[in-house]
């Protein structure tokens, strides 16, 4: 089995055969199952990579073994497979942009929400509201740029592929069990449109945007090196995270994976809105997952398989 794997996911291999692969030999989609992945970051793009421990991560990582648990109820981290210089990561569940997922989830899932304000105001408010809820937020940068968080750097590509690719972004995340209905897909995509057209609303300086979450409370964490991830963990067991140090330990620091703590994301979503409204708790919680999808898609190459732990 594993010599047939690596016969197909070489460098330069067909990626629909690779695809196939995956699928029917592994049990994992990749991105570019669901035309995604307009990004770089995969494992059709490495050259350091040995086939066997791919595949040993892959199902190691859906049995759950590199689960930790953790407090937060909420998304603290980034998805970013990288570490800081001492090898390790705030404690916390991770989604794309740490805390700003919850920014641009709101943003995204709450027709109500006032339009004329701008992702610098959205993002003072959602962290003064965790803030004041008693919890911890993060965002990051890197070492080698001026906004090292591609969630943050890449806000608007992000938004533009989701007016884009709504469909595609649907239909992966149907894959696992999250079901966008059209009322839903149009509100979110209205949205999107509006801010790409609202002038100003993306701050041209996208390191602003880091810095007003400090300036509010957020923390922040400065990861090291280039970007190494081989998969998108898309964790649902509650209560944990994926440990990114104890895969390194297993496989080798070329060995990292997004993380995508997906059980955090209706509880995030309650904390977001004032209601008790389910559907308007679950259309928030949908954005959020839209978004995560989406940054992944912006940032990930085709061949990034979705490895999902339940
Ligand atoms: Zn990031």
């Amino acid at each position: 089995m594993f010599e047939k794997i690596k016969d197909f996911i070489g460098l330069g291999k067909n990626s629909s055969m690779q695809d196939e692969v995956l699928e029917q030999e592994l049990g994992f989609s990749s991105l570019g199952k669901f035309n995604l992945g307009a990004g770089s970051i995969g494992p059709a793009n490495r050259t350091d990579i040995d086939q066997n421990f791919l595949n040993d991560m892959y199902k190691r990582l859906a049995n759950g073994e590199f689960n930790k648990t953790v407090v937060s109820t909420v998304p603290v981290i980034c998805v970013d497979g990288r570490t800081r210089a001492d090898g390790t990561r705030i404690d916390g569940p991770s989604a794309a942009g740490g805390s700003l997922t919850m920014v641009y989830g709101s943003d995204l899932g709450n027709p109500e929400a006032q339009t004329e304000k701008t992702e610098l105001q959205l993002t003072t408010e959602i962290i003064n509201t965790l803030k004041q809820k008693g919890f911890e937020t993060s965002v990051h940068g890197d070492n080698h740029s001026s906004c090292g968080c591609g969630a943050c750097a890449k806000a608007r590509d992000v938004y533009q592929h989701i007016a884009n690719n709504i469909d595609n972004i649907i239909k992966l995340a149907s894959q696992y069990c999250i079901n966008i209905s059209d009322e839903e897909k149009s509100i979110m995509v209205k949205r999107a449109h509006q801010r790409l057209q609202q002038p100003n609303f993306f701050h041209e300086n996208r390191s602003s945007i880091l810095k007003a979450a400090q300036e509010n409370g957020a923390n922040y964490e400065e990861l090291v090196s280039a970007h190494n991830e081989l998969g998108i963990a898309l964790n649902t067991r509650a209560g944990t995270t994926v440990d990114r140090a104890a895969i390194r330990a297993a496989f080798g620091p070329q060995y990292d994976i997004f993380v995508v703590d997906a059980w955090t994301f209706n509880s995030a979503a309650k904390e977001l809105i004032n209601s008790d409204n389910d559907q308007s708790i679950a259309l928030i919680a949908k954005a959020i997952a839209v978004q995560n999808v989406a940054t992944a898609s912006v940032l990930g190459h085709a061949s990034l398989p979705i490895i999902p732990i339940t």
